[in-house]
């Protein structure tokens, strides 16, 4: 899922259980399991990994997408009155941190968290493996109406 998805998802679930803890836990929780569904990114990590010229494209993808999940998790906080705002940020901590976890190791490629790594696309690739994935402009599109439905639970 994009960035933005993880964010908001972990702010709505920040938002509804109020204390920071919990907030994380299942904001980290949350991405594993919003992961399973095919959202169309497999050719990017594939772009990434084996297609060594589409590089720049998968890269350009994962920083318009993180600087727009920043942008819009910012926005929320400054327009709207959040009552939990440590709940709120936790809850989005938790929902992207795996994400950063996993661009750790593809950096560093640290045994440390090898892991981790396996264990996130054990859940990002489970359907898309067996069934195939998504075009990435579907996904894309049916995250953008996720995304607004969420904004409306904070
Ligand atoms: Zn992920």
């Amino acid at each position: 899922m994009t960035l933005t998805t993880h964010a908001t998802l972990g702010a709505v679930i920040g938002h509804t259980v109020g204390t920071p803890f919990l907030a994380f836990l299942f904001g980290f929780i949350s991405h594993f399991l919003i992961d399973v569904i095919p959202h169309g990114d497999t050719g990017l990590a594939d772009n990434y990994k084996i297609h060594k010229v589409k590089r720049k494209t998968a890269l350009a993808y994962v920083m318009v997408d993180g600087i727009v999940a920043l942008f819009f998790v910012l926005m929320i906080a400054n327009t709207r009155d959040i009552e939990m705002m440590n709940a709120y940020t936790w809850g989005i901590i938790g929902g992207v941190l795996p994400d950063l976890i996993v661009g750790l190791y593809e950096i560093t490629k640290t045994p440390l968290l090898r892991w981790f790594n396996t264990l996130h696309f054990a859940f990002h690739d489970f359907f898309v493996k067996r069934k195939g994935d998504v075009p990435l402009y579907y996904a894309i599109l049916a995250q953008v109406v996720l995304i607004a439905y969420l904004q409306t639970k904070l």
